[in-house]
């Protein structure tokens, strides 16, 4: 009776004593356990005698302990274990360090594997050990080898932490590599209950190995070529997930209701005739697509991708403004409230002269330049474009026929938040989401599945280049005059720093710090401010009024500052730690300064010696090329900084793969063209709704 959902405290003794600990892991049941992947391997596979061993080659012996004991060295006091072991072709000394535990654990007369590399005066240093289980049973609960010989390693080697492939995990405080290992392995038993969710001619066809093989080949591999099966069948689940997900999300849209919005081709080309600029070709085209899109009695789901400064806001002007020439509503919801009021002003402009209503919501008092008084309720009810925060959706809002809703630096807006905008209306708004976060198009195909998509690859003509210079450490002193001359002409800066609080991570530039030191000493004269993700909401608006107001010249902050504020002043962005951000996300940065006349400049300081990932900064001013050589060097889950990382679903797919994404990929649209509610595959379908009901509840 091995059910996969067996708590691990009831797998055995051993778990039980840190099944605790594993659940701040949020591992919780067998099943847990098996789907943990470790990140990497160590092989110590390479069993020889003491006598074939060579220095510096990673091997494991066979041996039985001749002396040890613990004792502290007599001038530095270390907490050292000392042991003489051998077998029948010599003998070797063994150290081991701050473990005496060891010293108790391991007797003379144990017969033990030992895994190390060993040292140049012919030592073992701090080797990974086990005993040598016994022929006869009598199992010790208590010990670390006492753990159950699972059913489906018949081919595989008794040891678990040496003699082998050993898999490394990701760890939290409390556990170490053994404790994982051995109650992954204590869990093996219950993969006989775990039934493969993908259909057989899927894996005849892409050639993939059961699931059975795969857990166990993951964790346990025999060779390194079981491995790398194991992991291409569970990448290739991954990818085939996300890509059913998307499939499906897709077509849960497909049957909902949205009020198509006709495309006024003369009033819109009108619209546009009278803007002080001409369009952008990538401006026009998606445009287009928008408006192709809205037209549909079903709701659209796009997400328009484009830099900082590509004129986002204007492609969402012309559907908003179709949806109000069609009598219907828009909205426009924006993260914070700065930002909402930049776009209420934007298209009072916009459309001035027209006798289209704009409308203003927000929560703030302070902010009042909507002309009349009037209830949140009434601006609603009186306004064809409706500009307020996210916050809109929170409210239980009732608009009068809302057809359209658009979602700045935001990629991705749930069917539930959908669902509270259309507010008991069976009728969903048409949706648009603009994101300034490029997406490599490999990422988008995986990860935005379920999005159209529009980009914005062009940046509109006579834009100023912005200088950007990775700054060596000697030049310090140089780049803080610089920044001064500017100041002094008129000019503001910002100074990005990875964290918050001076932390113990040497070198690393901290805004508090920073902030001290320009304030106190380089910068004496000028107003400086401070913005971090831990001050108030409204405490960070009043900084960012205050900058914006040109009466702080220089405004150091983490990566909290918002994208998409306009600071046409501001022309210098200094960034500390570099290093540590993804070019894409400098990237980000990097626009927020030339935004106005003045020529613009970003001074990139890495904490030691440049690196030549930054120098790429230096030549590109693409996001999207910056993001695909992020994606190349440093995998999807660092392109857009940790806290995005999470968004990511994938432990072992490698993005890069394309072969084995568009395999997924096709499998997954056969097999939904043929059975979208999936009817033959009650497993996957299974499986499929646990992965969605995660994503409601996010
Ligand atoms: P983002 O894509 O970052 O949201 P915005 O929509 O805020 O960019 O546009 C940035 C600036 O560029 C705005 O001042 C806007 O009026 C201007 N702009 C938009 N399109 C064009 C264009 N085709 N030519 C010149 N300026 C443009
Ligand atoms: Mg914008």
């Amino acid at each position: 009776m091995l059910a996969l959902n067996t708590p691990i405290s009831d797998i055995n003794f051993y778990c039980k004593k840190i099944a605790k600990r594993l659940k701040n892991l949020n591992l919780k049941t067998a099943r847990d356990l098996l789907f943990y992947y470790p990140f990497r391997y160590e092989d110590w596979s390479k069993i020889k005698k003491i006598a074939e061993l060579l220095p510096n080659e990673p091997s494991t012996v066979t041996v039985k302990i001749e002396q040890i004991k613990n004792f502290r060295s007599p001038r530095l006091h270390k907490k050292i274990t000392e042991a003489i072991a051998s077998d029948e072709t010599g003998k070797i000394k063994v150290l081991w360090f701050n473990q005496w535990h060891i010293g108790t654990t391991l007797r003379p007369g144990d017969d033990v594997y030992l895994a190390a590399k060993m040292n140049e005066n012919g030592e073992l240093i701090s080797p990974g050990y086990e005993k040598v289980k016994p022929r006869s049973e009598g199992r010790d609960a208590n010990n670390e080898q006492a753990i159950q010989q699972p059913s489906t390693t018949g081919a595989h080697e008794n040891t678990t932490h040496t003699g082998r492939i050993v898999p490394i995990y990701p760890l939290t405080k409390g556990l170490t590599q053994k404790h994982i290992r051995s109650a992954v392995k204590s869990a093996l038993p219950f993969l006989d209950e775990l039934t493969d969710y993908l259909p057989d001619e899927i894996k005849e066809k892409n050639n993939l190995t059961d699931l059975k093989n795969a857990i166990l080949n993951i964790h346990f591999p025999a060779s390194d070529m079981l491995r790398q099966g194991a992991a291409r069948r569970l990448s290739f689940d991954e990818l085939f997930f996300a890509q059913l997900k998307n499939l499906w999300m897709k077509y849960d849209l497909e049957k909902r209701a949205a009020a198509p919005v006709s495309f006024h081709k003369e009033e819109t080309a009108k619209f546009v005739d009278n803007l002080p600029f001409k369009l952008t070709e990538a401006q026009r085209k998606a445009a287009w697509e928008i408006l192709k899109d809205i037209e549909k009695p079903h709701p659209m789901n796009r997400l328009l991708d484009g830099d900082v400064g590509s004129g986002k806001t204007l492609v969402a002007a012309l559907a908003m403004y179709n949806a109000a020439l069609s009598k219907m509503q828009s909205a426009l919801l924006a993260p914070t409230e700065i930002l909402a009021t930049q776009h209420y002003n934007t298209f009072c402009k916009l459309f001035n002269g027209s006798n289209i209503k704009i409308g203003l919501v927000t929560h703030s008092k302070k902010i009042s330049n909507v002309k009349y008084q009037m209830s949140k309720e009434e601006i609603i009810i009186n306004s064809d474009i409706i500009i307020g925060t996210h916050a809109l959706i929170q409210d239980g809002i009732k608009f009068n026929n809302l057809a359209l809703a658009v979602v700045d630096e935001q990629h991705r807006f749930g069917v539930e938040q959908r669902a509270r905008l259309a507010n008991g209306n069976t009728i969903f708004p048409h949706l648009l989401s603009m994101t300034a976060t490029p997406i490599p198009r490999t990422l988008a195909l995986i990860s935005y599945g379920d999005l159209d998509l529009s980009i914005l690859d062009q940046m509109p003509q006579g834009r100023k280049e912005i200088k950007t210079h990775v700054v060596a450490q000697a030049k310090r002193a140089d780049a803080y005059n610089f920044i001064r001359q500017q100041i002094q002409v008129g000019r503001q800066a910002f100074v990005i720093c990875p964290l918050i609080d001076e932390s113990d991570k040497l070198g690393v530039k901290s805004v508090t710090e920073e902030y001290k030191k320009l304030n106190e000493q380089i910068f004496p004269e000028f107003q400086i401010g401070m913005l971090h993700g831990r001050q108030k909401s409204d405490e960070k608006d009043e900084i960012m009024r205050r900058f914006k107001n040109n009466e702080i010249k220089i405004l150091v902050s983490t990566s909290v500052i918002e994208v998409g504020v306009d600071i046409p002043n501001a022309t210098i962005m200094m960034i500390e730690g570099a290093e540590r951000f993804g070019l894409a996300q400098l990237h980000q940065f990097r626009g927020r300064v030339g935004r106005g006349e003045h020529q613009s400049y970003c001074l990139l300081f890495p904490t030691d010696n440049a690196t030549s990932r930054l120098k790429a900064m230096e030549k590109i001013n693409n996001g999207f090329q910056l993001a695909e050589i992020d994606l190349q060097l440093r995998g999807p889950g660092k392109i857009y900084g940790i806290e995005q990382s999470g968004k990511l679903e994938f432990r072992l797919a490698d993005t890069n793969n394309i072969s084995l994404i568009k395999e997924a990929q096709d499998a997954a649209k056969n097999l939904f063209q043929n059975d979208p509610e999936l009817k033959k595959y009650p497993y996957l379908k299974e499986y499929l709704d646990e992965k969605l009901e995660k994503i409601h509840l996010e």
